[in-house]
């Protein structure tokens, strides 16, 4: 097994993000791979790491200023065993092949787990869409599709939103594939509602992290309501999950955004969540102007260099990490178990770094990892394909039911496959053994190719 990480890690040294997903997967399968010899005979998870098909491209575009500008745009399209590939687009400065390879590869596990026939995939670009102007965005996302438009379709590839991808920027690449393909097909998903959107999609990553918390306590009797819970982010995820945490009694005191964290002591309620998304969402202000509106809330900047972040060392019973990946260190870590957090629920992919996730995974925390418990983002987007390919919609409700479904299915899966390998109550291993088997078993019936 460890020849299997040293020879991702010797083929491309310079992408540590995929090294560290890779690590983690590799850490829970043995098992499996010792009760199933078939599984090593494919080399299975030799192949799961391998993209089937990774393309970089240049997006040139133009400026307000009439300057012309030169982006580098992605997909990596991981895996397509179990359905066409599915994944999200991220546009941030720090995108490179190596975290889009983390991203798609986390993807592939995540999607097998809803239940869905979605594969695994992945994209985006090094542009920055903050500080530019609608304009700017438009004809970016313009000459980014350009080019994407060539490797994606409703049965190949289905494209949605992520970190900086918001409904915005997906109207702007619909209207570009519709431009290009002249026809109206769901090719990306998080489309507007009324023109080929789902109900609830906006909310469902946050929504459903906030279901799969409650199942977990649940089922140790104890529930989401009357919690005080941390909450860093400030984006989509992180919206709807102080959003449903409100819906269920919970009282949530934090969010973030990469500048710095406010910290309301006496809770953020609906009214405050209604500015934080007036603020982010139509101003796209920073999150400090939260508690200069509010004298309830105190600010802190994020320091350079900074040892932990005083975020996760402030006294709650939950903490949902919704901002990033590797945004909480070993030293974060020992905080949320010193403080007795009762539960840690990723809703961005792998915001613990691995050194926190082991101090996590050894103390009496719950804690699930993204894979499970931020599923509900692409299995919504699932719901939005079957819709445009019935050409239909459902309502709010039947959404949400099924939401709260499958969010229950992957707790239930997670939870039976720990324990059939030994492991108890581990969602990690359980995530992570449950989906590669469903994986493995799609690839060695459909032959080596
Ligand atoms: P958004 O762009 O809507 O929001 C991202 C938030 O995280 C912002 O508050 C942003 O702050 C902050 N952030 C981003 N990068 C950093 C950084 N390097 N350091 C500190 N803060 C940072 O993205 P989403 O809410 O959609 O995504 C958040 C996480 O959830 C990501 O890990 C994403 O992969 C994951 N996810 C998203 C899904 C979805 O449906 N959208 C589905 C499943 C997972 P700032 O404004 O300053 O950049």
């Amino acid at each position: 097994m460890s020849d299997i990480l040293e020879n991702v890690k010797k083929r491309d040294p310079h992408e540590p993000e995929f090294h560290q997903a890779a690590e983690e997967v590799i850490d829970s399968i043995g098992p499996v791979l010792e009760k199933h010899p078939e599984f090593r005979k494919h080399k299975v998870l030799e192949r799961l790491l391998e993209p089937e098909r990774q393309i970089s491209f240049k997006v040139s575009w133009v400026d307000d200023q009439g300057e012309v500008q030169v982006n580098r745009g992605y997909r990596v399209q991981m895996n397509s065993a179990i359905g066409p590939y599915k994944g999200g687009l991220r546009f941030h400065p720090s995108v490179y092949p190596g975290i889009l390879k983390f991203l798609a590869f986390e993807q592939t596990f995540k999607n097998a787990l809803t239940g869905l026939p979605m594969g695994g995939g992945k994209g985006g670009s090094d542009f920055n869409p903050k500080g530019k102007s609608d304009g700017e965005v438009m004809r970016f996302c313009q000459n980014f599709f350009m080019e994407l438009n060539r490797h994606v379709g409703h049965r190949i590839d289905v494209p949605a939103g992520d970190i900086g991808v918001g409904s915005r920027e997906i109207g702007y690449m619909f209207g570009t594939y519709k431009k290009l393909s002249n026809e109206f097909t769901g090719v990306l998903t998080g489309k507007g509602v009324g023109w080929g959107g789902s109900l609830l999609r906006t909310e469902a990553t946050g929504y459903g992290l906030v279901y799969f918390s409650e199942n977990m306590l649940n089922h140790i009797n104890d529930s989401v309501k009357g919690k005080t819970c941390l909450v860093s982010g400030s984006g989509n995820v992180a919206q709807h999950t102080v959003e449903k945490l409100l819906h269920m009694g919970a009282k949530p005191i934090s969010v973030s955004d990469s500048s710095g964290f406010i910290y309301d002591e006496e809770g953020i309620d609906e009214d405050k969540l209604a500015y934080i998304k007036e603020l982010k969402n139509v101003k796209r202000g920073r999150i400090k102007e939260y508690a200069e509106k509010y004298s309830s809330a105190k600010y802190f900047a994020s320091e350079k260099d900074q040892s932990s972040n005083p975020l996760w060392d402030i006294k709650a019973d939950c903490a949902f990490p919704c901002a990033t990946q590797n945004e909480v260190n070993a030293k974060d870590a020992e905080n949320l178990v010193k403080n007795k957090v009762v539960l840690i629920g990723e809703g961005a992919n792998m915001p613990l770094e691995a050194d926190a996730a082991k101090i996590v995974i050894d103390s009496d925390i719950l804690y699930s990892p993204g894979k499970a418990s931020n599923a509900g983002g692409v299995a919504t987007s699932g719901i939005e394909m079957m819709q445009n390919y019935m050409g239909s919609y459902w309502s709010k409700e039947q959404v949400d039911k099924k939401l709260q479904e499958i969010m229950k299915e992957i707790h239930t899966n997670c939870l039976q496959a720990s324990e059939e390998y030994g492991f108890k109550n581990d969602y990690v291993k359980g995530a992570n053994i449950y989906s590669f088997k469903k994986v493995a078993r799609a690839t060695i019936a459909q032959g080596i190719i």
